[in-house]
């Protein structure tokens, strides 16, 4: 790979410390190295497992083999992150660690934070006891929002800033700010900290709602074999979302629910979720490459966040809100992996495995944003990253990789530049400059325009129940 002239936009003057070293940290970590000035010898990574890649040693990275729990989080983390002078940054990119209370420990010592999700503890996912509600990303992302309006304002903590969610976030404001302007509206663009400007802008475009849409077409060298899991990123995290039940933000059109759906009874009640899995339920979607496909309805805290970002509230009444849901088609290991556990009563192989890029040997990882229901009907817009772009732009990750260290890296340049934002959301952070550091890793950002609607070819040869007058209804897109 050339190295080339990179841009270093800014400096850690503390301790960098990583947390968990999977597909996202082995391809995050030279970006980093590439980006930031900071002294090598103080940076550390928590990583329960043993490097087997070597790329620790071979970086001169200092390992801590340990797994970060609620009992030793704070004995572990501290010392670490107040080693020396200046201030810390705490990147966390691993599975079963507790992001809330890592964010508020990290704060309280002055120091920076960015995650990806919002991480429970281990055994929060398949908590058998647990109501459902309460395996839901609207239940996780309530507690931190809970903690952001308790403790306004201090040190920068990024939340859920990788590709989806995070990036997503990004290509919503873009994809609004073009399609208002193709739909030749007067606006204004909406400051950055004027959440209402941008909702009352999404209403006034007619977007009924959003896809977060994403076609991964990457191709293993081998064909799976059978009892194992394949992914491009996270078995491990694909499936606690998976089984998580299916979640989406409810937009103010629907006019009818799935018998299996559930409100929320606190919070901005923005979400609803669905008395199923996620990975084992799915929706009618659209992206550039299949055209019209399915994806599967896997909960994740963006269908939430952008739903409640984009609200208008009137006279104390929700007068306007999108319905917002991931419609996500894995590449075809992974759509095979969960057909056979699902198979298996939901029970996941014995083996779970990333691939990494050197197994596969071509494909796209197509993820956008589907803004749909609105006078030119649906408006793709994201990045078609390939394979091999991928390969030439930065070592250790595939596709979906480079889309979600790239976002890390936009995130903690945001938090470098802004280090006393408080807790932020990606929606609420400045989408420019954001996609300004992460655009030469995105392949190519297009826009599409479709007339493909979820009626399209129905009712084939046997009946359905579909709402004929309104093509982007729910009930038209959830498969059933
Ligand atoms: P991975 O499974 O490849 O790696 C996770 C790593 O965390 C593993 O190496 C594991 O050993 C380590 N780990 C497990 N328990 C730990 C503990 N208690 N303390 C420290 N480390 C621990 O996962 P990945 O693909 O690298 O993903 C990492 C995280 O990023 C996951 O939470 C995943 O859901 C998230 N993610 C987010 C996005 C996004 O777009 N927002 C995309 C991909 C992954």
């Amino acid at each position: 790979m050339a190295e080339t002239n990179h841009p270093v936009y800014g400096e850690i003057t503390g301790p960098v410390v990583m947390i968990g070293f999977g597909s996202i940290g082995r391809g995050t970590l030279p970006l980093i190295e590439r980006h930031f000035k900071f002294d090598k010898n103080r940076m550390v990574v928590i990583e329960p497992r043993d490097d087997t890649t070597g790329i620790l040693e071979s970086h001169g990275i200092r390992h801590i083999k340990e797994a970060v729990t609620k009992d030793n989080y704070k004995a572990l983390l501290k010392p670490l992150l107040t080693e020396g002078d200046g201030q810390g940054f705490c990147v966390n990119l691993s599975v079963d660690t507790g992001s809330l209370d890592l964010m508020k420990l990290c704060r309280k010592l002055d120091v920076l934070y960015i995650d990806t999700v919002v991480e429970p503890w281990l055994g929060f996912y398949f908590d058998g006891d647990a109501d459902n509600s309460e395996r839901t990303n609207y239940a996780l992302r309530e507690t931190v929002r809970h903690e952001k309006k308790k403790h306004p304002g201090g040190t920068t903590a990024v939340s859920c800033c990788g590709a989806n969610p995070g990036m997503v976030s990004w290509f919503v404001k873009q994809a609004l700010v073009n399609l208002a302007n193709d739909l030749e509206l007067t606006f204004d663009e909406p400051a950055t900290d004027d959440r209402e400007g941008w909702a009352k802008l999404m209403k006034k475009t007619g977007v009924k709602g959003i896809h977060i849409a994403e076609r991964d077409t990457q191709r293993a060298r081998d064909p799976k074999p059978l009892n194992t899991f394949w992914n491009t990123w996270s078995v491990e995290g694909f499936i606690a979302e998976g089984l998580q039940p299916a979640e989406l933000g409810w937009g103010t059109h629907e006019e009818w629910m799935p018998k299996t759906a559930k409100k929320q009874k606190k919070g901005p009640k923005s979400a609803i979720y669905l008395e199923q899995a996620g990975a084992n339920t799915r929706v009618r979607t659209w992206c550039p490459t299949p055209g019209p496909q399915y994806g599967f309805l896997v909960t994740h805290n963006e269908a939430v966040s952008i739903s409640d970002y984009y609200t208008v509230i009137k006279d104390d009444e929700v007068n306007y809100r999108p319905t917002v849901n991931y419609a996500y088609h894995p590449c075809n290991d992974a759509v095979l992996s969960l057909h056979e556990m699902f198979g298996n009563g939901g029970n996941a192989q014995p083996v779970q495995h990333v691939l990494h890029e050197d197994e596969l040997v071509d494909g796209i990882d197509e993820l956008g944003v589907l803004l749909y229901g609105h006078d030119k009907n649906a408006y793709w817009y994201g990045s078609r990253l390939s394979l091999e772009e991928a390969r030439a732009l930065a070592p250790y990750q595939n596709a979906t990789g480079l889309q979600v260290s790239s976002a890390i890296l936009a995130g903690m340049v945001y938090a470098l530049e802004n280090p006393k934002a408080g807790i932020v959301d990606t929606d609420e952070i400045d989408y420019k400059r954001c996609l300004e550091v992460q655009a030469p890793y995105l392949g190519p950002v297009e826009g599409h325009y479709t007339d493909w609607t979820p009626l399209d070819g129905r009712p084939g040869l046997f009946p359905e129940d579909l709402d004929s007058k309104n093509p982007w209804a729910f009930r038209n897109i959830l498969v059933r």
